[in-house]
């Protein structure tokens, strides 16, 4: 197949729950031949597709032998190659710590365009289907939204910046580094810090636990909260939404809040 002949189109899946796709997203996926999908993809979604659809997982979660970068990129083009509608679905948005521009890059260079169709990032959502506001008037003028862990497995630097900061610093990637980054929201902002995780949000076992820097490491463990899970810091995880209602507007339904 000639290279103009296929269209390879990146769609953010969203955080997980299937109708928080957008209805762009759903739309190519329904008229895909092939598709790539990753390990935070909720695969419910792929009953959308046409039955003759191909799919291929390339999945990759920290504890599992992840698939090589090199390994998705030359699956990505062997079927650009050969089919006319290629659709690689990846969690959340796709340029969010999603190596999204990469795959691009990679097609380029191999004579490939491909579409983008943003998605929804579980930075965003997560705090969002927790009643957190990241913004507030009057508590924040700003949010960083950080990866807890760098590709050589440290912490960002940018934490400390952030944390320097008043604003809401919400942290993907962060679960392994918990203990570290609580201890530097303690040192430079107070023990007190209000802080929450967010774990498996828009998904049927949702669950949240809002509590401060000097405990919440105790709270992860004796709630034994896991990946995937967005961790929020700043005065705005105190101020939840008055009459707020988990997953009330959710296709699933969550397990509720649990304050501590
Ligand atoms: N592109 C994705 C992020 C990929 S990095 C996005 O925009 O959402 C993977 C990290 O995203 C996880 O370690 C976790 O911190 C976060 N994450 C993804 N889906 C999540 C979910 N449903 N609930 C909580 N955190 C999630």
């Amino acid at each position: 197949m000639r290279p103009e002949d296929s269209r390879v189109i990146l769609v953010g899946a969203g955080p997980g729950d299937p109708d928080l796709l957008t209805i762009k997203g759903d739309r190519m996926l329904r008229k895909a031949d092939v598709v790539l999908y990753d390990a935070l993809v909720n695969t419910e979604m792929l009953s959308r597709c046409r039955s003759t659809a191909k799919f291929v997982y390339v999945g990759k979660r920290k504890g599992n032998a992840p698939m090589a970068q090199e390994e998705i990129n030359r699956l990505l083009l062997w079927h650009a190659r050969h089919h006319r509608l290629v659709v690689r679905l990846k969690g959340g948005d796709p340029l969010v710590f999603g190596r999204g521009h990469e795959e691009v890059s990679f097609l380029a260079d191999h004579g490939i365009k491909t579409e983008i169709i943003p998605g929804l990032s579980s930075a965003l959502a997560a705090p969002a289907l927790a009643g957190i506001s990241v913004t507030q008037r009057g508590i924040t003028e700003s949010f960083w939204v950080v990866t807890g862990t760098l590709s050589d497995g440290t912490l960002s630097k940018d934490i400390i910046h952030a944390a320097q900061s008043t604003a809401t610093l919400i942290v993907l990637m962060g679960m392994g580094k918990l203990a570290e980054i609580a201890s530097l929201i303690s040192a430079l902002r107070s023990p007190l810090e209000p802080m929450a995780i967010i774990e498996q949000a828009s998904g049927p076992a949702q669950r949240q636990v809002y509590t401060t820097a000097q405990n919440i490491v105790a709270d992860a463990l004796s709630h034994r909260l896991a990946t995937p899970a967005v961790i929020v810091v700043g005065n705005v995880v105190d101020n939840i939404m008055p009459g707020f209602v988990s997953g009330s507007l959710n296709s699933y339904q969550t397990s509720g809040i649990t304050h501590v």
